[in-house]
């Protein structure tokens, strides 16, 4: 994780703080109606900040609307326009999303002065389809090497200006890539970094791809916020961010499942359990371990950190907590006292 810590709004990034998870809107940002119910959404499903694509002035006002009306930080994303970045610090967004790549000295004076002012961190993203020429013409093309060196030549234009609040991201659609990316700039900066791996894509094969690069960075200790792209509803992609955290280790206020993928040794319907039992400590928020297991072989033994477990068997099961039997009972006896055991865990 980064040193070096910023504060969009009530969320601090980096600095050793916990990984935030981030999503953007893809109403129109205009639309009140549908934008509000979007954030509200993503709100609801645990997401930390929402980012909203700024196309102009009209798009400034109706956000105005919602840094009022809700409670988590919101980011505004802006190409191009540093007056409309320069719009957004002083409306109270707070984080803005600019490069100021091609903003004159002027514009960027400008902008540092607004976000200075207003408290309001600057994300300097590097896209793989927007390398400057120059560098692609060193790099041979587009590199790890290349999209971090585009990435500090941009926060330079911003720390001429005295300005160090500042989030970097440096994304692309490979996930090699995105990781090696990230690995160069880990090593040459200490600024916090959003991490994700861009266009990623729609379905689970998405999700798998977003998964192989963010793991891979906040297992080696690197990325401070997160956004997963997917293609679709981006509630969605709130979800994933939350199981890639809790598959690394780093949230771990829920109920984990293990459940084994079961063999010829498995003699009862384990998947439609596990789907019972998921739905039961959906909402639980500290950390449980439940363990759903095929057979006697293996269950008990496999799952011994467990707070409550089930191993099938041909015509009995074994209940059992923290590894010690409690009981052997007929399967369907079994079950059912298992799921009465989950609602209680559940209910704390
Ligand atoms: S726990 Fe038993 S049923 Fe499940 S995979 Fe292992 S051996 Fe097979």
């Amino acid at each position: 994780m980064s040193k070096l810590c910023v504060k969009a709004g009530s969320v601090k990034i980096g600095g050793g703080n916990a990984v935030t998870i981030q999503s953007m809107t893809n109403t129109d940002t205009a639309d009140v109606t549908a934008t509000s119910a979007q954030i509200q959404a993503l709100a609801d499903a645990g997401c930390d900040l929402v980012r909203l694509a700024v196309r102009d002035m009209r798009d400034v006002e109706a956000c105005g609307t919602y840094i009022a009306r809700f409670a988590l930080p919101l980011i505004a994303d802006i190409q191009y326009d540093y007056r409309l970045a320069v719009a957004c610090a002083d409306a109270g967004f707070a984080k803005v999303r600019f490069n100021p790549g091609n903003t004159s000295s002027a514009g960027i004076k400008e902008l540092v002065t607004a976000c200075k002012a207003n408290g309001c961190p600057v994300r300097v993203g590097i896209n793989g389809g927007s390398l400057e020429k120059d560098i692609k013409a060193k790099y041979n093309g587009v590199t790890a090497a290349a999209l971090a060196e585009s990435a500090l030549r941009t926060v330079k234009l911003l720390e001429k200006e005295n300005f160090h609040d500042i989030v970097i991201s440096v994304k692309a659609s490979d996930v090699r890539l995105t990781v090696d990316a990230y690995r160069e700039l880990d090593k040459l900066c200490e600024y916090p970094l959003h991490i994700g791996v861009t266009e990623s894509g729609c379905g689970e094969d998405a999700v798998i791809k977003s998964a192989a690069g963010i793991a891979s960075l906040l297992l080696d200790g690197i990325g401070d916020t997160l956004r997963v792209s997917l293609t679709g509803d981006p509630v969605r992609e709130v979800e994933v961010g939350k199981s890639i955290l809790r598959a690394v280790g780093l949230d771990r206020n829920y109920a984990e499942i293990v459940s084994c993928p079961t063999c010829a040794r498995c003699f009862y319907d384990l998947e439609t359990l596990v789907g019972k039992c998921k739905k039961i400590v959906a909402n639980v928020r500290r950390p449980l371990k439940i363990a759903v297991m095929g057979c006697v072989v293996n269950g008990p033994g496999e799952a011994a950190t467990a707070d409550i477990g089930i191993a099938g068997g041909k015509d009995k099961a074994v209940l059992f907590a923290k590894g010690r039997i409690l009981a052997t009972l007929p399967v369907k006896e079994a079950e059912e006292k298992f799921i009465d055991m989950v609602k209680e865990l559940a209910r704390g």
